[in-house]
């Protein structure tokens, strides 16, 4: 079964370098990535992979980051 998402993460958690080191260390499917600024950047490839383990949204300030389901196939 796959599982289509999107990840919404707010442009203010998106700029501070610490918040997006902490979402590049927390998800196990490797779906954040930190850019050359210290700004996220959100790896497409990898978000099937995502288990909706939540450790994302955990990470930030409350509502920073919101995984949005698409579809279940
Ligand atoms: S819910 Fe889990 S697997 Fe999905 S993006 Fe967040 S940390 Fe990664």
């Amino acid at each position: 079964m796959a599982m289509f998402i999107r990840v919404h993460v707010s442009p203010e958690a998106a700029s501070q370098p610490e918040l997006v080191k902490k979402l590049v260390e927390v998800c196990p499917v490797d779906i954040f990535a930190q850019g050359p600024q210290g700004s996220l950047q959100i790896v497409e490839e990898n978000l099937d992979e995502c288990t909706l383990c939540d450790l994302c949204v955990q990470a930030c300030p409350q509502g920073a980051v919101h995984i949005v389901k698409l579809y279940d196939e």
